[in-house]
């Protein structure tokens, strides 16, 4: 098998490896036919969060299953599956609540050195059952992608933001995460979404879905929009300490914010004071990706949520030390790269 390994700042490597057998019976191996690079592989590669000796990376792939151990019931070799980029145990409490981030054992995450790295040909998973999801025959491969993480992490974000039909919403970091944010905010009945982002073909994609683009002091602009209240709903796809602070400063008294962005390793001064006398709500996670399965589906069938525009750029595995570059760069219209083996 071939995997893409991150091997230090900026340091993209494809190596030869033996395949992966199978761990135990409830273990499956997956043939990678597309892959993705997420943001959060971006930390990585940027040095944000430490590789060590190296981290073989990706946790968003698609593919056929090739292997299987006698435990499975739910699949078989041959089906076209998607994985969940978080997983669970698949039998503990936590795991029956669908929201792998509160299994018993703590969650593992493909690709950050608990488990095999989807950037590669081939990966097994653990759990298979419980992990994979059989794509439905209408599900095109980018939707299939995003259901792995990206799409799960926004609808959560919106989810946990509790967005009320008719409400103001803003949106900061325009992504991937962040725009299907943005469409999930929609999907729930958000009445305004102000999206902001530096990049201005990120606020287009935006604004394409509905959203009011906002640019230079989020701040100013979600307080001169809201008659100087403040808004709703604040997600932040981000977290960085700066957006933390534009987040506070923008969510109304009595709101919720929303945080979905990975934030680095150094903890973040949260304004307690002002959280406790404005009645503030702050929630965060990392998507409940099995849980959203369910509620995600159908909205993609009717068409309620898009998923296009997000995927801009594809890349041969072999070429992935390109794929970042472009990816890193976040401009000349990159917002997400797939890569095939
Ligand atoms: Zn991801
Ligand atoms: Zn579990």
């Amino acid at each position: 098998m071939r995997q893409v390994m991150i091997e230090g700042p900026r340091i993209v490597t494809v190596v030869e490896e033996s395949d992966p057998v199978l761990a135990d019976a409830s273990s499956a191996i997956v043939e990678v036919s597309k892959t993705a690079i997420c943001g959060s592989d971006l930390h990585f590669y940027e040095g944000d969060i430490p590789v060590g000796d190296g981290i073989a990376v990706g946790h968003e792939f698609i593919g056929t299953i090739v292997e299987i151990g006698r435990d499975v019931t739910h699949l078989r070799v041959g089906d076209r599956v998607l994985t969940s980029s978080v997983a669970g145990c698949g039998r503990c409490d936590g795991c029956d609540t669908l929201d792998p981030v509160t299994c018993v054992d703590g969650p593992l995450i493909f690709g950050s050195g608990m488990l095999g790295g989807g950037q590669a040909t081939h990966v097994a998973v653990p759990a298979a059952d419980f992990q994979m999801l059989t794509i439905p025959e209408w599900l095109g491969d980018e939707a299939a992608l995003l259901l792995t993480d990206n799409l799960s992490t926004g609808w959560a974000g919106a989810r946990r933001a509790e967005v009320r039909p008719g409400e103001t919403v803003v949106v900061i970091g325009l992504g991937p995460v962040g725009l299907c944010a943005v469409r999930s905010a929609f999907a729930l009945g958000a009445g305004t979404v102000l999206a902001f982002d530096p990049v201005p073909e990120r606020r287009e994609l935006a604004a394409d879905s509905g959203a009011v683009p906002i640019e230079g002091d989020v701040v100013h602009a979600v307080l001169d929009a809201t008659a100087g209240r403040g808004a709703h709903r604040v997600i932040d796809a981000v977290a960085l300490d700066g957006t933390l602070d534009q987040a506070f400063a923008s969510v109304r008294a009595g709101g919720t914010i929303s945080v979905i962005g990975v934030h680095d390793l150094t903890p973040y001064p949260m304004p307690m004071l002002m959280s406790l006398f404005r009645s503030i709500t702050l929630r965060t996670t990392t998507a409940p990706v099995h849980q959203t399965w369910g509620e995600l589906l159908p909205l993609l069938e009717d068409s309620t949520l898009r998923t296009d525009g997000i995927f801009t750029h594809t890349f041969a595995l072999d070429d992935a030390a390109e794929a970042y570059r472009a990816a890193a760069s976040r401009d000349q219209g990159c917002m997400k790269v797939m890569l095939k083996p």
